[in-house]
C-alpha cells in the first residue's frame, strides 16, 4: 500500500487546508503514516510568513530528496508561499501548486506516469504514453462527487508546477480571470478530529498590515458562500461536533468583497444563532481572527442573543501606540480599540478577551512600548499571544531597519507576559466556586486528570481517567487557578448525548 504523509507549517487557516488536501491524496487511495521515512509521497502545507518556517521548509525538503537515492519519492509544497519563495521552492520539490488547484493534483500525478494506488485497482492495463487516466472522484461538501481534471486536460494547468527527476520547470504563474478558491472549498475536508472543526469563510486579506505577508500570499480577500458554510456547519453539528470555528485571515470583512450579493458577517452570525436555537444541539462557534476596524456593536449583540455563537473574542490590537499603529498600517487607534473593548465588556459582560500583539516593532521607542504595556493594564486580556517583531520577507516593513535590539525586545516581551499573567490570574481567581461547563479534549499531561476547555477558552483540568468524556461536555466546580490554567471537580454531565 502507498502511503503519505504531510507537515504542517503556519496558522489554523493552513490546518484546516491540509484537512482537504489528505481528502484529495486519500481519493487516489493513498493511506495515512505517521512516520514521514515510510511514505511515498510528502507533502509540506508551507508558510512563508516566518523566516522559522522557511527554515523548517529547507530542513525538510533536503533530508526528503536525500531519500530519494534509495527509493521512489514524490514531494510536493503548496500553502502560503511568498512568489520569491516559489521560484526557489521549484528546484526542489517535484510539485507546487496553490490550494486552490488542489482538484488537478491527482490529474498532474498521473500526467506524469506515476500510478496511485487507485489506479492500480481501477486500471489493469498499462497506460500507452499518451492515453487519458481517469482521475478519482473527490468527495465534495455538498454530498456529490467532483471528477477532477483528466490528466490529458492538465497541461494547461496554469499554476502547478512538476519537475519530473532533475528537471527544473520555471514558469511565471498566471492570474485567474475567475477564482478557482471556491473549487477548493467544495473539497469535503478530512477532519482530524471527531469533535473540533474548522470551517474556512473566507481567504486572502485586503488590510496590507505593514508587517505581514499575508496579502501576498493569499492575495485579495473572497467570500465563501454562506449557503456552503451553513451546509458545512450544520452537518458537523448532525455529526456531534461540539466547537467549531469560523476562519478568515479577516474574518469579520466577511461579504465585504461582493456588496449586494452576499450577506455580512453579522447576518451569519444571526443564521449560524438560529440554526443553533433550532437544532436543539449543544455546540460552541467560535471566530478568528476579526479586524477591529471590521468589529460592529450588530455582531456583538448577535453573539450576546444566541447562546451557540461562544462568548469569547480574539481581537488583535498588535499595539498600543498610534504611531506604532499607523506605521504598521492597523487603520485604527487605541481609543477607537478601546471604545470596542468597552462595547464588549457592556454588550457581553462574560465574553473572555485574548489578542496579538507585537514587541519591538520598528521605530517602537521605550515611550510607545510603554503605551502597550498600559493598553495591556486596561484591557486585562484573559489571553495574549505576544510576539517578538522579525521582519517577514516579502512584507512592507522588511525594507525598514529593524531598530530594537535583541534583549530590549526580549525584556518587552517579558514586561507584557508579566502584564499578562497578572490580570489573567486575577480572573481566573475569581471563577472559585463556579460551575463550568468544559468541553473535554483529551489526557492532562498531569497524570489521571483529563483537560479540556470554557466556553471562554480558558483552559481546564479536572481528575478523571474516564476516556469516555473526551469530546463531550462535562461540568466542572472550580477549585484552583493560576494564570492559564483552571482546575476544578467533576460535578455533570450536560452533554445530553452521553447516556
Ligand atoms: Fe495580515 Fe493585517 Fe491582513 Fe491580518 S489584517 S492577515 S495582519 S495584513
Amino acid at each position: 500500500m502507498l502511503q503519505y504523509h504531510i507537515v504542517t507549517l503556519g496558522c489554523q487557516m493552513n490546518k484546516s487546508d491540509s484537512e482537504r488536501v489528505q481528502t484529495v491524496i486519500e481519493g487516489m487511495g493513498y493511506r495515512w503514516t505517521d512516520h514521514e521515512e515510510e511514505a511515498n509521497l510528502l507533502g509540506l502545507l508551507a508558510c512563508s510568513v516566518r523566516q522559522k518556517s522557511i527554515d523548517k521548509v529547507y530542513s525538510k525538503i533536503r533530508k526528503w530528496n536525500s531519500w530519494k537515492a534509495h527509493r521512489n519519492l514524490l514531494t510536493f509544497v503548496s500553502g502560503c508561499v511568498l512568489p520569491a519563495d516559489r521560484e526557489k521552492f521549484l528546484k526542489l520539490f517535484d510539485l507546487i501548486f496553490p490550494v486552490s488547484e488542489l482538484r488537478q493534483l491527482p490529474g498532474m500525478i498521473s500526467q506524469y506516469g506515476i500510478v496511485t494506488p487507485l489506479q492500480h485497482v481501477t486500471y489493469k492495463e498499462p497506460r500507452r504514453a499518451g492515453s487519458q487516466v481517469k482521475a478519482p472522484d473527490i468527495p465534495c461538501s455538498q454530498g456529490q462527487v467532483h471528477g477532477v481534471t483528466p490528466a490529458g486536460s492538465l497541461v494547461k494547468a496554469p499554476d502547478i508546477r512538476l519537475a519530473p527527476a532533475g528537471e527544473t520547470v520555471a514558469r511565471p504563474l498566471l492570474a485567474r480571470p475567475e477564482d478557482p478558491i471556491h473549487n477548493f472549498w467544495t473539497i469535503r475536508p478530512s477532519y482530524n478530529s471527531s469533535f473540533e472543526a474548522f470551517i474556512p469563510i473566507q481567504n486572502g486579506c485586503d488590510k496590507f498590515c505593514t508587517y505581514c505577508a499575508v496579502p501576498y500570499t493569499r492575495g485579495r480577500e473572497v467570500s465563501r458562500p454562506s449557503g456552503e458554510i451553513l451546509e458545512e456547519l450544520k452537518e458537523l453539528v448532525e455529526k456531534g461536533y461540539k466547537s467549531i470555528t469560523l476562519l478568515g485571515q479577516n474574518v469579520n470583512s466577511y461579504g465585504l468583497d461582493k456588496p449586494g450579493h452576499e450577506i455580512t458577517f453579522p447576518n451569519l452570525l444571526k443564521k449560524i444563532g438560529e440554526f443553533g436555537k433550532d437544532s436543539g444541539k449543544d455546540f460552541w462557534v467560535y471566530f478568528t481572527s476579526p479586524h477591529p476596524r471590521d468589529m460592529s456593536d450588530e455582531v456583538l449583540e448577535v453573539i450576546a442573543a444566541h447562546p451557540c455563537l461562544a462568548k469569547q473574542i480574539h481581537l488583535p490590537v498588535q499595539s498600543g501606540d498610534d504611531e506604532v499603529l499607523e506605521r504598521m498600517n492597523r487603520r485604527h487607534t487605541v481609543e477607537e480599540y478601546m471604545d470596542i473593548i468597552g462595547s464588549i465588556r457592556r454588550i457581553i459582560p462574560e465574553a473572555t478577551i485574548f489578542t496579538d500583539i507585537i514587541v519591538g516593532f520598528a521605530g517602537e521607542t521605550d515611550a510607545r512600548f510603554e503605551n502597550s504595556r498600559r493598553v495591556m493594564a486596561r484591557v486585562r486580556f484573559n489571553m495574549a499571544y505576544i510576539a517578538i517583531y522579525s521582519p517577514r520577507p516579502g512584507a512592507v516593513s522588511a525594507r525598514w531597519e529593524d531598530d530594537i535590539p535583541m534583549a530590549v525586545k526580549k525584556q518587552r516581551l517579558h514586561i507584557l507576559t508579566g502584564e499578562l499573567i497578572k490580570h489573567a490570574k486575577e480572573f481566573n481567581h475569581g471563577l472559585i466556586g463556579r460551575k463550568l461547563r468544559v468541553l473535554v479534549t483529551g489526557a492532562d499531561r498531569k497524570e489521571s486528570y483529563l483537560s479540556g476547555y470554557t466556553e471562554g477558552r480558558i483552559v481546564m483540568r479536572f481528575a478523571s481517567e474516564d476516556q469516555s468524556l473526551i469530546g463531550t461536555f462535562a461540568e466542572i466546580q472550580v477549585t484552583s487557578a493560576s494564570s492559564y490554567a483552571i482546575e476544578g471537580d467533576l460535578v455533570g454531565y450536560p452533554d445530553l448525548s452521553r447516556p
